[in-house]
């Protein structure tokens, strides 16, 4: 008998029918002779209607974190009791559980928090009795008792790391496509279905925009080897495998293209070509707790130089009153904000062994016509970044040229 998780996104738990094809699918797995775990976000939209009431209550203040955890985190408790119900309909025990019901220990760091552990002994109980477990995605709870959440697309998080601590046999990610592509299907057409994608490139792609998983949730089935299987809510076909690097097959030079739009740029030019700058620059920022991304600093010329680095949207303007700040310290500092960008990156365990992948991409977005405002590279990824108006055009560009192209030719 196996022990299998299923996750369900939003768009699979998007109204009552769907809900009920959900129920099927987890009747028919249990029928089949395995324990089913099975973790739902909130029915599609409703998240962001939660997050815009908050807003709409509050006004220019931001909501008070806890109190919104307590808000957008009722999504997903209405998708479990109404899941719960669809199985029991079906003859099937089944019974839901919050994250604090199901013993999802976080951090207090609400809207972003971290778990801690998971307490599974009383979802085991429940499975060795014959039930199916309804768990919400996407909350916690703190060491006060308080109700936290996991960031956007943290549903993928919860059903990971319950995977991981039932040491599940395989976590199936179903969503509203069917599998990773090798680049966004709703932008680039002639994307492709992976049948494999290493977990190193999943990472990539996760963090660099591809939505399809949440990043956390791939650190942890790294982390604990969780098989995990991205597919289609609607259809029965096999859909993308994660594995180790050594079991893909098919190592593509670029196997991902995708795109961030959720950064900003800030700049911070005249400053002094000494040492301790960058320290003053991003010391206060850290403080701030925002994250920076790509960092450049130009070479120096007149002694002075100019640094560039991106951070989240949703912390620009916060960062850019601390560059401003340390710029006025720094006199000579001009300091200048754009959150009209978008990051593009190609990602491939092949670009470790092939040369001039980067200057084949700085060829495409040329012939494009994109201006490149900053690069950044590691061992198998290329970023840069560009005006936001022309992230379709360059994802779909840059596919065409060095996904399409390689596997053709
Ligand atoms: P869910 O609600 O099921 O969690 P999400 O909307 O979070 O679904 O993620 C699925 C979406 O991710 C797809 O509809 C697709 O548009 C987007 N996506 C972005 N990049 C990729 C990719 N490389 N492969 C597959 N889907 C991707
Ligand atoms: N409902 C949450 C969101 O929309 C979590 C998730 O769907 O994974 O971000
Ligand atoms: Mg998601």
């Amino acid at each position: 008998m196996a022990l299998i998780v299923q996750k369900f996104g939003g768009t699979s738990v998007g109204d009552i029918e769907r809900i009920r094809n959900v129920a099927r699918r987890v009747v028919a797995t249990k029928e089949e002779g395995n324990q089913v775990v099975v973790c739902v976000s909130a029915m599609a939209g409703e998240t962001n209607n939660l997050d815009a009431l908050a807003r709409e209550m509050c006004g220019e203040a931001h909501p008070e974190p806890r109190e919104f955890d307590a808000l957008v985190s009722t999504g997903e408790q209405k998708t479990i009791a109404l899941l719960a119900m669809a199985i029991k309909l079906l003859g099937h025990e089944a019974r839901s559980f919050t994250g604090a019901q199901m013993g999802m220990k976080t951090d207090s760091s609400h809207t972003r928090a971290r778990i801690q552990s998971i307490d599974s002994e009383g979802l085991r109980s429940h499975l060795d009795r014959g039930s199916i477990c309804v768990i919400a995605g996407f909350q916690g709870v703190d060491s006060e008792g308080s109700i936290t959440t996991l960031g956007r697309g943290g549903s993928d998080t919860s059903a990971v790391a319950v995977a991981a601590a039932l040491e599940a046999d395989v976590c199936e990610i179903y969503t509203d496509v069917d599998g990773v592509y090798t680049a966004d299907p709703r932008v680039a057409e002639h994307a492709r279905k992976l049948d494999r994608i290493s977990f190193e490139e999943m990472l990539e792609l996760a963090s660099l925009g591809a939505k399809v998983l949440q990043t956390r949730s791939v650190k942890f089935a790294m982390r604990y080897g969780v098989p995990i299987h991205v597919r289609s809510s609607f259809g029965s076909d096999e859909g993308t495998w994660m594995v180790p690097e050594e079991d893909v097959m098919e190592r593509l030079v670029v196997s991902g293209v995708t795109c961030n739009v959720n950064e900003a740029k800030i700049r911070v030019s005249n400053v002094p070509d000494q040492p301790g700058i960058a320290v003053r620059l991003f010391t206060p920022l850290g403080e701030a707790g925002i994250v920076v991304d790509m960092i450049v600093q130009n070479f120096a010329s007149d002694g002075t130089t100019d640094m560039t680095f991106t951070v989240p949207r949703s912390d620009f303007s916060r960062a850019l009153d601390i560059a401003m700040k340390v710029g006025e310290e720094l006199q000579s500092a001009l300091v200048e904000g754009d959150d009209a960008i978008a990051k593009v990156s190609i990602v491939g365990l092949g670009m470790k062994d092939h040369a001039g992948v980067a200057t084949k991409m700085f060829q495409v977005l040329a012939d494009e016509n994109i201006n490149i405002q900053m690069i950044g590279t590691s061992e198998i990824k290329i970023s840069v970044v560009i005006e936001e108006d022309s992230a379709d055009a360059a994802v779909r560009a840059l596919h065409a040229a060095l996904v399409d192209d390689a596997a053709s030719g």
